[in-house]
């Protein structure tokens, strides 16, 4: 069976505002070609700085916007296809966590009910099915039953955040999008919410795509880690490879700036020097150039492809992935 998770090419412009006449409009490339795949029981990583994408990638892949191009496939089924009770059936399989549990629980419902809407959007409880499924939530996230009768304006953020996962473990999905799922939290609150990321993977089989700017938290959780620079993946590699030996240079300048012996340490912004161009007009050829220690002319001409190394990691750029190596592997392919 193929993975649980491929995106191909997947693509998102967003025009800004409305042109005149035969004139062009703006657009903002916020996700340019992006193509990856998420096995059953696996944590994807996207690691970059913000205004790289990786939200826009977040939204696409739980369908809350269309892609410009390309496709999103669960179980090798395009979700973009998926009607009535085939679309109802993947709306169960995949959920999401945000980065503030807070904006997304509705303040006048109880713990209680927040937790279990989610099944009682697909089947009647009975009040005692539903105080018997909250309160197993509540324990599956390391809360006491007890939480149940109160508002999220009563709890903490750490709490909060656990109650968010608890709403996703709701309908026992298959793969969770935790786009930021921790960076609003305090470092011991945040290593708490990992561990238990990491404590359901292991008994429930939940695949991760987890997006994150924070390093700390990559290399903790993260099987693989996909890089994005302005909206393309520039790096994807097994997590222990990428921070033993990173090939990319912005992949390079990211772990440089962010050396991380204590994985709840390390929160950067922008550790590059200089900033991420905009995704209006984004630089010609590699659009890491204008930031980039190596670059040779034809960086600024030509988009490097992303080509596969021998460890299994795939780079895109002139210099430390030339696309010889790319010709040379097939030449060993054809015989
Ligand atoms: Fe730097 Fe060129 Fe490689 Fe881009 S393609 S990362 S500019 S060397
Ligand atoms: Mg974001």
């Amino acid at each position: 069976s193929g993975p649980l998770l491929k995106v191909e090419n997947l693509t998102k412009h967003y025009p800004l505002g409305t042109g005149f006449l035969n004139k062009t409009i703006p657009v903002v490339r916020a996700v340019e070609d992006v193509s990856f795949s998420v096995e059953a029981g696996e944590t994807l990583c996207i690691v970059g700085e913000s205004g790289c994408g990786k939200s826009t990638v977040a939204r696409l892949l739980m369908r809350l916007v269309e892609p410009t191009a390309g496709r999103v496939l669960i179980d090798g089924t395009d979700i973009a296809g998926l009607k009535k009770n085939a679309l109802r059936a993947w709306r169960r399989r995949m959920q999401m966590v945000f980065q503030d549990p807070y904006s997304s629980l509705n303040p006048r419902l109880t713990v209680e009910k927040i937790i279990t809407e989610p099944v009682e959007n697909f089947e009647r409880l009975s009040r005692k099915q539903r105080k018997a499924l909250a309160a197993e939530l509540l324990r599956k996230v390391g809360m006491s039953p007890e939480m149940m009768n109160r508002l999220p304006s009563e709890l903490s953020g750490g709490q909060r955040q656990r109650l968010g996962i608890a709403r996703a473990l709701a309908l026992q999905p298959s793969l969770i999008i935790a786009d930021e799922a921790v960076s609003a939290l305090d470092v011991s609150v945040q290593a708490q919410i990992l561990n238990l990321l990491l404590d359901l993977q292991q008994q429930m089989g939940i695949a991760f795509v987890f997006i994150s700017h924070d390093l700390g938290v990559v290399e903790h959780i993260g099987h693989r880690v996909a890089v994005m620079y302005l909206g393309r993946i520039v790096e994807l590699a097994p997590c222990e490879a990428l921070f033993a030996k990173p090939v990319h240079p912005y992949t390079e300048a990211l772990i440089a700036a962010a050396p991380i012996p204590d994985p709840t340490r390390v929160r950067l912004e922008a550790p590059v020097e200089g900033e991420v161009p905009s995704p209006i007009n984004p630089p010609s050829g590699c659009a890491f150039h204008p930031r980039c220690p190596i670059a040779v002319e034809r960086c600024r001409i030509d988009v490097p492809p992303l080509v596969p190394m021998a460890d299994g990691r795939v780079v895109a750029c002139h210099v430390r992935a030339p696309v010889t190596d790319l010709l040379e592997q097939s030449n060993v392919i054809a015989g």
